[in-house]
């Protein structure tokens, strides 16, 4: 059968090919971003007491109220922003799903998409998966800031969206204030559509701090901020997250949502609707800094060179360029094979592949994977 394919990009995400050579190869996975230690067990008990309590059947499309009061309770307390629980929250089954979802309800065919790169990869595929063009702007190396001017040129009167990332996967940037007001200039008096996945929202290090759009009177009434559980609660296989949009981009997305997922795992929604209201034993961001710090520190004895330490997500660029000029997707394989480590090539992250000898380590590991997988480096 010959079927046809709705995007650009071949084969597998690198994800599943670096996560599936770890295991082939015995090697310690710091390529995908999961967690690799327990979640709260507060909240492990509540799923398994909303299964047996019987919260077992369809929840509201929407999502459970309880659980959308809850986050609306979490960013006034956090970011002292007022939201809509009813109007402008929607759970979803992860993020990905979610920003799917806001793309689906915004775009037709011809319509044009800004895509700051390096770019996690699900972007591309769902713009073109709805028939849009993808317009890429590159972020700045080393610090991989955003050059202004240059998605001001990428800007035609298509342009119907630009999707954000911060704190940034695959380089931990993280976006300032003055960012959001840059962005504000250039949308200004147009219909642009903002996508800002912030599923690393809690995830920022130091005296740094998470700007959201939804802080931003002016662009938060043209934004999906897009959210993942999983990040938060170190549950990654849950596939839990959420969008909030003012009430008439809400009400396109759920025309849909309704239609692909419907309504999200029940059991799960209480369980996070509970951990919301009391709260982990520690801070996700101050349990993923001990591990960025710690990782930086065994680093130091290794050949790769740090450019800049990620200011947020859980993620770590380097460099091998004192080891050797591979292409950075044969350096990754011949990593995981020689010295039993798997991270991710950069050059994924682009839709041309370009190559800036790039590698992303995953620092969410309890800290003996952590010594376990410097020690085979040190190798090097
Ligand atoms: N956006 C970014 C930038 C990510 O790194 C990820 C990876 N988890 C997602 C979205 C998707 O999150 P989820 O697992 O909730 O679909
Ligand atoms: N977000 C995770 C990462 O960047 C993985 C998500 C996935 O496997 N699709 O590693």
């Amino acid at each position: 059968m010959d079927f046809p394919s709705k995007h650009s990009a071949t084969g597998t995400t690198i994800f599943t090919v670096m996560s599936a050579l770890a295991t082939e190869h015995n090697a310690i996975n710091l390529s995908q971003g999961f967690p690799d230690f327990h979640i709260d067990e507060d909240l492990s008990q509540a799923l398994g007491d909303a299964a047996k309590n019987g919260f077992n059947q369809y929840a509201p499309m929407a999502g459970l109220p309880v659980l959308r009061h809850e986050i609306a309770a979490s960013f006034k307390k956090r970011y002292n922003v007022a939201i809509d629980a009813d109007a402008e929250i929607t759970i979803t089954p992860g993020a990905t799903y979610a920003i799917y979802t806001a793309f689906t309800a915004i775009l037709s065919a011809g319509d044009e998409v800004i895509v700051l790169e390096p770019a996690y990869d699900s972007y591309i595929p769902n713009i073109e998966m709805n028939g849009a063009k993808v317009v890429p702007v590159a972020l700045q190396a080393p610090a991989f800031e955003v050059d202004w001017s240059r998605v001001k040129e990428a800007m035609t009167p298509r342009t119907k969206a630009i999707i954000v990332n911060t704190p940034h996967n695959p380089t931990g940037a993280i976006w300032t204030k003055a960012d959001w007001d840059e962005l504000a200039a250039i949308v200004r008096g147009t219909d642009i559509t903002i996508l800002s996945d912030e599923v690393y929202e809690q995830l920022v290090f130091g005296d740094e701090r998470h700007y959201s759009v939804l802080e931003h009177a002016e662009l938060r009434e043209c934004s999906f901020a897009l959210y993942s559980f999983g990040k938060v609660y170190n549950n990654t296989g849950w596939k839990m997250g959420y969008c909030i949009a003012p009430p008439a981009y809400t009400q396109a997305f759920r025309r849909i949502h309704q239609f692909l997922a419907f309504t999200v795992n029940t059991p799960a929604q209480y369980a996070l609707a509970h951990i919301l209201a009391h709260g982990t034993a520690e801070p996700v961001h101050a349990v993923m800094q001990r591990k960025r710090d710690h990782f930086l520190n065994l680093i130091k004895d290794t050949p790769f060179t740090i450019h800049t330490p990620a200011r947020g997500s859980y993620f770590q660029l380097a460099s091998y360029e004192r080891i050797n000029d591979m292409p950075d997707m044969e350096f990754a394989r011949w990593l995981t094979k020689e010295y039993g480590v798997a991270t991710i090539p950069i050059s994924s992250f682009y839709h041309d592949k370009k190559d800036d000898k790039l590698i992303r380590f995953c620092f969410a590991k309890k800290e003996e994977t952590l010594d376990e997988a410097v020690n085979r480096l040190r190798k090097l």
